[in-house]
């Protein structure tokens, strides 16, 4: 294989069947989940940054299948709460209260000390919280606030790991406000709170078709299918 031909399959590192079959009709190559390789095991994600959570869960895979592979991260930014909640957009609703403060302060050493609290021996185990529970932190904190206050933007960032080790990012975003309350049933994670620009509907209330146009994870897959279709003639 050449430095930058893509095998005929590629690894995409997530247990999430459901994200799985959502990329699988996005790209054109084979996509084999977790599953496929039987890995059941759960991938550390003790990044800082989209980046380095998409990087690290590319490159265990890589290091223990040797496959080419790949692997997102997503995270949900709000400027008004200093990019809050960002890494932790997952489990936003089990992080401490000063969280956005020391976000809007400038102080990244939150998030470390985030992590140090998780992972001390004695720390009780972190329950990820529901979907309704995240939402609802989220608007709590942003009561009052208005306008251009309330812009947000989701942001994905894929990690390719291609055969010979070499890595690479692709990123999709997308801009919106987030509602005052929660709107439309499709959807999961933020999609009711969350109404993209150019629109006046949630993504909870749009067509699953049309949130994967102008999604963060759709624009992500298609900056990665872009890169196959162009290595793909060596
Ligand atoms: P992940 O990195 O794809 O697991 O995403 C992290 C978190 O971001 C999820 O647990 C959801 O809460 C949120 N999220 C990711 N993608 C979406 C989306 O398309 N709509 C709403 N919330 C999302």
């Amino acid at each position: 294989m050449g430095k930058h031909c893509v095998e005929k399959a590629l690894v995409f590192a997530t247990h999430n069947a459901h994200k799985l079959k959502e990329v699988q009709a996005l790209l054109t190559l084979p996509v084999r989940g977790l599953a496929e390789l039987g890995c059941t095991e759960d991938i550390p994600e003790t990044g800082f940054s989209l980046r380095e959570n998409a990087f690290q869960k590319a490159m265990y895979v890589y290091e223990r299948y040797g496959r080419p592979c790949f692997a997102d991260d997503t995270g949900l930014e709000v400027p008004a709460l200093g990019g809050a909640p960002g890494v932790y957009t997952a489990r936003y609703a089990s992080l401490p209260d000063n969280f956005e403060a020391r976000m809007i302060a400038g102080d990244r050493r939150v998030l470390a000390d985030i992590q140090a609290a998780e992972t001390a021996p004695d720390a009780p185990e972190t329950l990820q919280p529901t979907f309704a529970q995240n939402m609802e932190r989220l608007l709590h904190k942003m009561r009052g606030l208005e306008g251009p206050q309330r812009r947000a933007a989701f942001i994905t960032v894929i990690c390719l790991i291609e055969a010979d080790g070499q890595h690479r990012y692709f990123e999709g975003r997308v801009e919106g406000d987030i509602l005052n309350a929660p709107a439309g049933a499709e959807g999961f994670g933020y999609d009711p709170v969350f109404r993209p620009e150019g629109y006046d509907r949630s993504f909870a209330e749009l067509s699953l078709e049309t949130k994967n146009r102008i999604s963060h994870r759709g624009r992500a897959v298609a900056a990665l299918q872009q890169y196959l279709d162009r290595i793909s003639t060596c």
